[in-house]
């Protein structure tokens, strides 16, 4: 059995994982792959109502808001958001967090003029930048909630006069969120929800219609709701494996039961790396996130050995991301406590062989 610390695509509940197999061979008995029937079939149609009912009823959306299941992943949403929400004469505001805020950032600056209002670049992102004053002139805040990379998480949202629109593409589900604060959240799939391929997008619709630019109807928030996901094929494998992912979260008692598990992981483990000489974590404590765990160790040299070690014992995906090194454990829904145990029993039986 492998312990799956991959930092995305990432882990799958096993029992979904067994689900989206047969559905390729038979879907629900009809003598069809779900990959051979038609977007528009009343079988398909129901896989996405039920994904998307899923959805509100996970993260208890308010009405005015719009759940769409899109291509392109989050990469296309740094810009999408522009494109509908950014004025070619007014301003957003950005919270570059790590890399990929600064890609949303990059992406906005082909629309209009970007106010990167905090960073924390000089610190190689150790920490997410809180002191400031949000512009109550911009079009919207644009926050990270987790930073993949770095393993920050925002513990709690700034108050802002503006919409807030924000990337949660590494901690969705993980943890109750209050949607109304938001103007936009978006996700890519692959870390929390399912596999790579759709892109999660929470709209409030009246948001939309403020620029005046053309939109082409592939990135345009409006053709999107008015086709239901639908305006061309949707992403009909990870939308299926997404709602599948979704109702095994809903069984297991939802975000605020799986966010007591993520936290009793994520404490466990930084417990550990606080504890054990050889290792320590690089970043800011009170942003430390229930995710992605990023530490390093005292002596690099012993790096090897000890990824050589978490070879043998079936840990894998746990090698950080090359701009931060050392190592980084994503803990995210689908991975069990048991996994965390069998990772910090590793590190304690490295800490003997290098006494
Ligand atoms: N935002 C965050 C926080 C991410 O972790 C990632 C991917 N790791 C992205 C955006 C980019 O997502 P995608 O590959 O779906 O474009």
């Amino acid at each position: 059995m492998k312990h799956n610390f991959g930092a995305g695509p990432g882990i799958l509940p096993h029992e979904v994982l067994k689900q989206a197999a047969a559905a390729v061979v038979d879907f629900n008995g009809i003598g069809l792959s779900l990959l051979e029937i038609s977007h528009r079939s009343s079988e398909f149609e129901a896989v996405l109502d039920e994904a998307v009912k899923l959805v509100k009823e996970l993260l208890e959306v308010p009405e005015g808001y719009s759940v769409l299941f899109l291509q392109g992943g989050a990469s296309t949403q740094f810009a999408m958001v522009p494109y509908n929400l950014l004025p070619s004469t007014g301003k957003a505001a950005y919270v570059e967090s790590g890399v990929w805020a600064n890609k949303a950032l990059k992406e906005a600056k082909f629309f209009g003029e970007v106010d990167v209002i905090a960073s924390s670049k000089e610190s190689n992102f150790t920490y997410i930048p809180k002191d400031y004053t949000v512009p109550a002139d911009a079009a919207y805040l644009h926050l990270t909630s987790n930073n993949t990379i770095y393993g920050t998480q925002l513990h709690e949202f700034p108050a802002s006069p503006i919409p807030v629109v924000c990337d949660m593409s590494s901690d969705i589900f993980s943890r109750k969120i209050n949607v109304a604060d938001f103007g936009i959240i978006y996700a890519g799939a692959q870390k929390n929800m399912g596999p790579a391929g759709t892109t999660l997008v929470i709209v409030k619709d009246e948001i939309l219609g403020k620029v005046d630019r053309k939109i082409p109807a592939m990135l345009n928030y409006q053709v999107q709701i008015e086709g239901g996901s639908m305006y061309n094929t949707p992403p009909v494998f990870a939308i299926y494996v997404s709602m599948l992912t979704l109702n095994w979260l809903k069984a297991k008692g939802g975000v605020e039961a799986i966010a007591k598990e993520n936290k009793a992981k994520s404490k466990a483990l930084y417990e550990e790396i606080d504890r054990n000489p050889l290792f320590k974590a690089v970043c800011a404590v009170e942003d430390r996130s229930d995710m992605n765990v990023c530490f390093v160790m005292e002596n690099p040299e012993l790096e090897k050995p000890f990824l050589k070690l978490c070879d043998e014992k079936g840990i894998v995906g746990i090698k950080g991301h090359r701009s931060v090194g050392g190592f980084r454990a994503s803990i995210y829904n689908a991975l069990p406590i048991t996994s965390v145990h069998v990772l910090i029993d590793a590190m304690q039986e490295f800490q003997e062989k290098n006494k």
